[in-house]
């Protein structure tokens, strides 16, 4: 049987790719990420992730969402330039012009959602799904496989379940990187499964498992700041592997330097990123 190959990156690999201010950098070079994320329900998922992708290294944050979400997400992060959206007609208000798309955390999968799901997939930038975007996705891999610009799912095992039709999450569990590899070929894009072992796949390419991850990000929210992180990399032009496989080392070892003996919380994760970055030079 061929070995399948499997990539470990370490610090490093993940220097080289990591984009970095220049001096000829503009916040627009540097990457302006639109992000569909939070709720009326869910704001803090936009806090956390809107805080990832800031402490990416993101030049832009446009928030879309709810007046009540985005007064949350300016109140902890000024820097963020917010769209309110129009509940009566939310399509209208989503910006243009962004170079990468987050959507999905706390998001919700009404009717409103999936239309605004679709109408960012329409576009030309590269996209990060995750959570609830990757639900509503379930088992309509069209949407992503007619895409011509990049797409990048980063579900746990049980929406990654929800994408392969008669797969429990018990199943994905137990085989985590075929069943990652199986959902990249179906929906023909970028999977990165997490969970114990971070896997990332991409078909035609050797999967990538992420050596930082550490069962400290097993907390509420820090799927959300993976989101904004990653989604930081890609408006900078990483292409959706690469991003993948930074954000998700940056992600792990950010809770390491994180941890100080006891628990951490995802607000945390967003204030050790800068010394991660730093810790790879
Ligand atoms: P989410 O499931 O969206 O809340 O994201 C949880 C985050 O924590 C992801 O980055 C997972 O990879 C990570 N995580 C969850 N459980 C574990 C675990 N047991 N070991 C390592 N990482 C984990
Ligand atoms: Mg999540």
């Amino acid at each position: 049987l061929p070995t399948a190959r499997l990539e470990c990156p370490q610090a490093g690999d993940i220097d080289a790719l990591l984009p970095r201010p220049e001096p000829e950098s503009t916040k627009y070079r540097r990457g302006v990420l639109g992000m569909a994320v939070g709720s009326d329900r869910f704001r803090g998922a936009a806090v956390l992730a809107a805080g990832g992708a800031l402490r990416g290294g993101v030049g832009m944050v446009r928030y879309a969402g709810r007046e009540a979400v985005a007064t949350e997400v300016v109140r902890r992060w000024p820097e963020v330039v917010v769209s309110v959206l129009d509940p009566g007609d939310p399509l209208a208000g989503l910006p243009e012009g962004v170079n990468a798309w987050v959507v999905g955390p706390g998001r919700g999968v009404d009717g409103a959602a999936a239309a605004e799901l679709e109408s960012i997939l329409a576009t030309s930038a590269p996209v990060l799904l995750d959570a609830d975007a990757v639900t509503l996705l379930g088992q309509r891999p069209r949407l992503v496989r007619d895409r011509a610009a990049p797409t990048l799912l980063t579900p746990h095992a049980g929406e990654l379940a929800r994408l392969l039709p008669d797969t429990s999450p018990r199943e994905v569990e137990a085989r985590r990187l075929e069943h990652a590899t199986r959902a990249a070929e179906e929906y023909r894009c970028v999977v990165l499964l997490k969970g114990s072992t971070t896997v990332i796949a991409e078909p035609g390419r050797p999967a990538a498992a992420d050596p930082t991850g550490t069962s400290l990000l097993a907390t509420a929210g820090t799927g959300d700041v993976l989101s904004g992180l990653v989604g930081s990399l890609l408006s900078g032009g990483l292409a959706p592997r690469e991003a993948a496989m930074c954000g998700a080392y940056l992600h792990g070892l950010a809770a390491r330097l994180a941890h100080d003996g006891g628990p951490i919380g995802a607000s945390d994760l967003i204030d050790a990123l800068p010394a991660a970055i730093r810790a790879l030079r």
